[in-house]
């Protein structure tokens, strides 16, 4: 676990797009917090710096006490989840799970326990030796959740996760990101568009417009006192 702070981060793109402005932002170590605004706000940018799949044009991004402007993604500790769900198609969800620990090289009987502590969490123990094209939509995201948390990181980016889900899907994916933070306690960064998802997921809700900061408040008061 650990915080993750952006002090004055800029993004402007190649073509001159401003598309991230003077942000500020404190995330606490723990924190649930969700990045919400219209559809080209920044809120994408914002994430993707802090995954460093972007550089920051200006600014200062730390994650846990130490700056990782320059530091590579596979270097910051963090896990991301995508909507689209990027599984791999011939390997059982099992092995989708162990993949990525396979890579690093994790000793066999701890991968064997992180797979089945997730896939307790996630449900996911009936589905273990089936391939994605056999599960839901649902139980498709849950693996690759699944693939986040087995890492263990420091943190969770999260960028609409549950869009591709129907309506019925989300509200028990929002029961269950709810659940997971809970027993997890990560800290997680949670991109959405639906204000639904910002007012029952996060701890606090940042707001985002024309890639500047809003407003920064509990669900509870962002929502009862907009
Ligand atoms: P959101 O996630 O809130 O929809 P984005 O962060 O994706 O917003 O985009 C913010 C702004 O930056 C938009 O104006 C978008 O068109 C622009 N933008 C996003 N990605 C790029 C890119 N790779 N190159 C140039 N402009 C981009
Ligand atoms: P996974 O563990 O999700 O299966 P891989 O092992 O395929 O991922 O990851 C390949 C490389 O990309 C690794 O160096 C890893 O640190 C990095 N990486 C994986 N997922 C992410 C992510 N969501 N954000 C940033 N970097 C990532």
């Amino acid at each position: 676990m650990a915080k993750i702070v952006l002090e004055n981060v800029d993004k402007v793109y190649s073509g001159g797009v401003k598309a991230v402005d003077n942000l500020n932002l404190e995330i606490a170590d723990g924190e649930f917090m969700v990045l919400v605004g219209p559809s080209g706000c920044g809120k994408s940018t914002a994430l993707r710096m802090i995954a460093g799949l972007e550089e920051i044009s200006d600014g200062t991004l730390s994650i846990g006490d130490k700056v990782v402007n320059d530091l590579p993604p596979k270097n910051r500790d963090i896990a991301m989840v995508f909507q689209n769900y990027a599984l791999y198609p011939h390997m059982t969800v099992e092995q989708n799970l162990a993949f990525g620990l396979k890579l690093r090289k994790t000793p066999k009987p701890e991968i064997e326990r992180r797979v089945k502590e997730a896939a307790a969490m996630l449900g996911l123990e009936p589905y273990l030796k089936r391939k994605p094209a056999a599960l839901s939509g649902g139980q498709r995201q849950r693996v690759a959740m699944g693939r986040a948390i087995v890492r263990e990181p420091q943190a969770f980016l999260m960028d609409e996760p549950l869009s591709n889900l129907d309506a019925k899907l989300r509200v028990q994916m929002r029961a269950s990101l709810n659940q997971l933070h809970e027993r997890l306690g990560v800290t997680t960064v949670y991109v959405t568009h639906d204000q639904i998802e910002a007012m029952t997921l996060g701890d606090r809700v940042a707001v985002l417009r024309d890639g500047r900061l809003q407003q920064v408040d509990t669900p509870k008061n962002l929502f009862d006192h907009p």
